[in-house]
């Protein structure tokens, strides 16, 4: 297995538009690294200039060490499985995983090896006679990992291979790739726009935006210490909730937002970064499950009490979505599904002090 280095990486098309700017990220041996981002942000265009279908207008790539910006997608040892599993319709599961064996003239006592060891992790020995049209959805995208598998490449690349899936299923092949990576301690790169594919496969995530690296961190690192408003909102689902105002000192540092209807005591809150921004402008961020209700306040330690009332109110079984409005915002809070409040009620909810964000006004960088 291998590991993948960018190097400044940008890149142009003729069109003009400047897909991605100056991408730098390590992804080290047997590291499975998921790029995210919303749809255009540039993520395609990066793992397509690492496959090499794709040249690199600017930076330089290595795969172990060894430039390979020049070398031709098929002396690169990587292997790509795409959104739309790109299987030949006339060929049998088994030809389909064999092709590229043939291709490079792998004789039929190996092919027939490697064939039959990914059918067997892949749980695909019952259908290798079929033809894809024959296989359900996640077979088939179960059939073009396989036939990603038998190359043995020094490199994973996926670009969102579960997007044509139904909901049930792209969870079970989640946790199906996952335990993949384990088993062929391979190195995985893996794009997708979907928050909740990151955090739940990457060791590693790279958020995205107009083709530029916001943050690099561990999913939890990324929940806990988004680098910037957009980080914060894009991951996490319901997206953490936001609010323009400034800080203030009256007989301590306060949070007061714009329209005067909010208005939080941040004493609790020991930060001298915050001092720094005193009569400046900031978004407070705060996540819906760090908003409470009286049945579950007494977990948190330090709270403001609000009083709203409720727009709409969602109970999922579990627990219950609350949404209200403060100075024509959208807040949602997450709250235990004890009794399902009415709609048009008021309602006394609790922020928890420690689990504010804030974020420069500005530049929309995080300030804690
Ligand atoms: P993502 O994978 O995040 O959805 P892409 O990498 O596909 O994003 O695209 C990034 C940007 O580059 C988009 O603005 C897209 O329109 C543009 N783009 C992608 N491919 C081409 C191309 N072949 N020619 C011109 N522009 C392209």
């Amino acid at each position: 297995m291998a590991k993948v280095q960018l190097r400044n990486i940008s890149k142009s098309y003729e069109s003009g538009s400047n897909a991605v700017k100056d991408i730098n990220f390590d992804v080290e041996d047997k590291e499975f690294v998921v790029l995210v981002g919303p749809s255009g942000c540039g993520k395609s265009t990066i793992l397509r200039m690492i496959a090499g279908l794709e040249e690199i207008t600017s930076g330089e790539l290595f795969i172990d060490d060894k430039k390979v910006n020049d070398l031709s997608p098929k002396d690169r040892n990587i292997a790509m499985v795409f959104q739309n599993y790109a299987l030949y319709p006339h060929m049998t599961v088994y030809e389909n995983m064999a092709f590229g064996l043939k291709l490079r003239k792998f004789s039929k006592e190996e092919t027939r090896q490697r064939v039959s060891e990914a059918a067997r992790i892949l749980e695909l020995e019952p259908y290798l006679e079929r033809k894809p049209k024959a296989l359900s959805g996640g077979q088939r995208q179960r059939v073009a990992v396989g036939r990603a598998i038998v190359r043995k490449p020094k490199v994973f690349l996926f670009d969102e291979p579960l997007s044509n899936l139904d909901a049930k299923m792209r969870v079970q092949m989640r946790t199906e790739i996952s335990r993949l990576h384990k088993q062929l301690e391979a190195t995985m790169i893996y794009v997708t726009h979907d928050q909740t594919e990151a955090m739940t496969m990457g060791n590693k995530i790279v958020v995205i935006k107009d083709g530029v690296i916001n943050q690099i961190a561990s999913p939890l690192d990324l929940y806990n210490f988004p680098s910037n408003k957009f980080v914060a909102g894009f991951i996490g689902s319901p997206a953490m909730n936001f609010l323009k105002g400034k800080i203030v000192d009256e007989n301590g540092l306060r949070f007061i937002s714009d329209g005067n209807s909010l208005n939080l005591n941040l004493v609790s809150i020991l930060d001298d970064k915050l001092k720094e921004y005193l009569n400046k402008k900031v978004y407070l961020g705060i996540r819906p499950e760090d908003i409470y209700d009286e049945t579950n306040k007494q977990q948190i330690s330090s709270n403001e009490e609000i009083t709203v009332e409720l727009e709409v109110v969602e109970p999922m079984g579990n627990e219950i979505y609350l949404y209200f409005f403060i100075e024509s915002v959208q807040f949602v809070a997450r709250i235990p599904a004890r009794s399902v409040p009415k709609h048009g009620s008021a309602k006394k909810l609790f922020f928890d002090l420690s689990k504010l964000h804030f974020f420069d006004a500005g530049t929309e960088t995080a300030i804690r």
